[in-house]
């Protein structure tokens, strides 16, 4: 197991700041393979899974006021941890509470969005019927924009209560998170959302949970399983002249010969050559290593420059 250089220093402090807060929440060394879709990642020196907006408040800003590292991780799918781990506090958002008044609804961070997405969809609250399938929480979307079929998160987005380290939580509304293709402005500001308003349209629930099925089906005959992954590992690349404005990362990296490539345990998905894939035992070196090939072998051949999709935490070889 990686040697945890914070519990040996002025961690050691933080640790019983935390202990005193969290008690029996506050984990060492627990290992972050647990907590991701990859089934990768070595040890967090310390882990707390949060389940209200006070806890990430408190959990961040002892955090801050030791002067040590924190990483806010939803669902884990859209993560490559390192096989080192992370050394420092990882928080893990499992704050689920639940509203609806009308075609509003307030969500925690941490609510599981496939679950979310079948909620609404059973109401009759139509907006987010194209996220079916997608994996993680509702926090990790919205810092990602996460979407597919025609639709992201931010459809149905009203605002979202964010805590700015050292600052109370505020809310602030749609235009602030300047939302685009697979990308917010939490990207920049390391912002962490505690809690989303969706406002939706009046539907049929019939219609919606049918919408909701297809698109599941068609994901499950394009990509029967998709275990062990991260899903897309990179973005499409963005280019006005395409149809739909983006050219297909998949279709290059099928071009490269991506599906036939390994290295390690670490190999791409038959059905689909933009997703990496643990083939069973494989290392967070194994796939980032497997990526940079991809990368290089994309760049050499088309000149494009591949951006991930997916992020990285912790450091790799
Ligand atoms: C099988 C499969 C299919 C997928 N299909 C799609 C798809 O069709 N479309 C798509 O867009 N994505 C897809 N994904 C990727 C992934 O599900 C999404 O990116 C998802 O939104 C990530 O959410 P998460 O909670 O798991 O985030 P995590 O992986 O835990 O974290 C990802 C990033 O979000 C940040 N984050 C998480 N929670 C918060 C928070 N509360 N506040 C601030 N920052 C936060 C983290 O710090 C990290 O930088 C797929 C993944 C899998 C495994």
């Amino acid at each position: 197991m990686a040697k945890s250089h914070m519990l040996d220093k002025s961690g050691t402090s933080l640790f019983k700041d935390l202990s005193a807060q969290f008690g029996s929440k506050l984990i060492r060394e627990e290992p972050l393979s647990r907590h991701t879709t990859f089934g990768v990642g070595g040890p967090a020196d310390l882990f707390i899974e949060v389940t209200s907006a006070d806890e990430m408040v408190t959990g961040v800003n002892l955090c801050e006021q030791h002067g040590q590292k924190y990483f806010i991780i939803g669902g884990g799918s859209n993560l490559l941890v390192s096989d080192n781990g992370y050394h420092g506090v990882v928080l893990k958002s499992s704050i689920c509470h639940y509203e609806r008044e009308g075609t509003d609804v307030i969500v925690g961070s941490g609510f599981n969005l496939e679950e979310f997405v079948d909620r609404v969809c059973s109401l009759g609250l139509a907006g987010a019927e194209t996220l079916a399938g997608i994996k993680g929480t509702v926090g990790g979307a919205v810092y990602g924009n996460a979407g597919a079929y025609g639709g992201s998160i931010s459809d149905c987005f009203v605002s979202a209560k964010i805590l700015k380290p050292g600052e109370a939580p505020r809310v602030e509304g749609k235009n602030y998170f300047e939302f685009s293709y697979r990308n917010s402005i939490l990207k920049r500001t390391r912002e962490i959302v505690l809690e989303v308003s969706f406002r939706f349209l009046n539907g049929s629930s019939e219609q919606l949970l049918k919408k909701k099925q297809e698109i599941l089906q068609t994901r499950e005959e394009k990509h029967p399983t998709t275990d062990c992954s991260a899903g897309c590992f990179f973005k499409n690349i963005e280019k006005p002249d395409e149809k739909y404005g983006k050219l297909s990362t998949g279709m290059l990296l099928e071009r490269v010969g991506a599906k036939e490539i390994t290295f390690g345990k670490a190999g791409v998905f038959p059905y689909h050559a933009n997703i990496l894939v643990n083939l069973g035992g494989a290392k967070a070196d194994d796939i980032r290593e497997l990526a940079m090939i991809l990368k290089k072998k994309v760049k050499d051949q088309f000149g494009y420059s591949l951006e991930e999709e997916i992020t990285y935490l912790g450091d790799f070889n």
